[in-house]
């Protein structure tokens, strides 16, 4: 994490990941997010992006640099430098589709392998618009994520449903849990 002191005050900058099965709507949250979009048949390209969004908290302008894995966990290769430094991270499923459920441990597990530090974690449940397709419970995404210690929300991208609310969560319990400052 980075922090400076300008004229305006402090400003805080760190890194947030969103991982999950292929087409669990990774993509569609984070445009949702920094850019109120949503793309119907979006097709990700190959490689690692990321969009910065600023919020600002206490007075102070925070910074959050949210990477999207941009189609790499179609071959299974999401790769350490991914991970690196990131202070927060989303783990989002398809409630429609009970394999990417399934898949959660094993996120967790290679975020956990992967991360240098505590990472602010917030299970996340898309798709939610799909209720009559559901295929996941809401008490039985509830139920992981307490299990895991993590912030559970359910999410819409196409709708907008609480994206903001998950992200600005995550960035926020970030904020809260750094008591350090790095230059
Ligand atoms: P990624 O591979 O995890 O980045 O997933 P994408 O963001 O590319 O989305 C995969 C597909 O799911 C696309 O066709 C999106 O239009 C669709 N999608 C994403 N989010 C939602 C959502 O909240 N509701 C619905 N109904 N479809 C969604």
């Amino acid at each position: 994490m980075d922090s400076s002191d300008d004229e305006s005050g402090e400003e805080y900058l760190f890194k947030i990941v969103i991982i999950g099965d292929s087409a669990v709507g990774k993509s569609n949250l984070l445009t949702r997010y920094a850019r109120n979009e949503f793309n119907l048949h979006s097709k990700a390209t190959i490689g690692v992006e990321f969009q910065t969004q600023t919020l600002e908290i206490d007075g102070k302008e925070v910074k959050a640099q949210i990477w999207d894995t941009a189609g790499q966990e179609r071959f299974r290769a999401v790769t350490s430098a991914y991970y690196r430094g990131a202070f927060g991270a989303l783990v989002v499923y398809d409630i429609s589709r009970r394999t990417t459920f399934d898949s959660i441990p094993r996120w967790l597990d290679e975020l956990k392998t992967h991360s240098d530090t505590t990472v602010a974690r917030m299970l996340v449940g898309n798709k939610c618009d799909l209720d009559n397709i559901r295929a996941v419970s809401v008490e039985e995404g509830k139920s992981l994520a307490e299990s895991e210690g993590m912030f559970f929300m359910e999410t819409s991208a196409l709708d907008a449903t609480n994206v903001n609310k998950a992200f600005e969560m995550v960035i926020r319990e970030i904020y809260n849990s750094v008591s350090r400052k790095v230059l």
